[in-house]
């Protein structure tokens, strides 16, 4: 039994596990062991950004059909549908852990629809927390993927700046839209000092 889910955590690995391949399950427990680290060095609650690492791509797998459902039915804002999985997995998604999952804490919910994109100056820890787990677990091996560890462990908030800077520029080259979320988390944490 813990705080953030209705029974315990390895029944809450199940319930992700079910709705997953390895290959992205492996991936999600990667990124709890990352995210407990990083909660422990920057005080956030290792239990709830435990649960937050288990369930962020926990709707990655899902169809698309399924995504605008819920779009739909839950009357959402309708430039969603101008963008896809990678978006709708984490903000579509969070509704379906709420519905699912039966996790309520707000600040869960808010840091797997952030985990993707970021956010601006209301990113919370646990959100930044995940944010850079995602990006940093141990089995992510692109280049400069050391050095974001580094910065990271000096400054979650220089962690953060890092990864925006360097997904954007990413993006940008290869002629992919932005989603302005993206944007709000670049422009905030370019100016941060710390
Ligand atoms: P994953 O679910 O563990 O693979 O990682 P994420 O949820 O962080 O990212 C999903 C995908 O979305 C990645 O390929 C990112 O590069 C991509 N992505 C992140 N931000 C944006 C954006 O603003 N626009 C677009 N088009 N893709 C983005
Ligand atoms: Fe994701
Ligand atoms: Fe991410
Ligand atoms: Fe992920």
């Amino acid at each position: 039994m813990t705080k953030y889910f209705d029974g315990s955590i390895a029944q809450l690995e199940e319930k992700v596990e079910a709705r997953l391949s390895d290959y992205r399950f492996q991936h999600v427990r990667r990124v709890r062991d990352y995210a407990i680290q990083l909660a422990e060095a920057n005080g956030v609650d290792p239990d709830q950004a435990e649960v937050a690492a288990l369930v962020h791509d926990y709707a990655k797998e899902r169809s698309d059909s399924d995504f605008i459902a819920v779009i739909k039915r839950k009357k959402m804002d309708p430039d969603l549908m101008n963008w896809g999985n990678y978006i709708w997995h984490g903000v579509v998604g969070a509704e379906m852990i709420h519905d699912e999952l039966g996790i309520t804490d707000s600040d869960i919910l808010t840091a797997v629809r952030e985990h993707t994109t970021g956010a601006g100056a209301t990113m919370s820890k646990l959100s930044q927390v995940i944010f850079m787990a995602d990006y940093l677990e141990v089995g992510r091996d692109f280049d400069g993927v050391q050095v974001a560890r580094d910065i990271t462990k000096q400054s979650l908030g220089q962690g953060v700046k890092y990864q925006i800077v360097h997904t954007l520029a990413r993006l940008v080259k290869k002629e992919t839209p932005i989603y302005p979320k993206s944007l709000e988390t670049y422009n905030y944490w370019v100016r941060k000092e710390n």
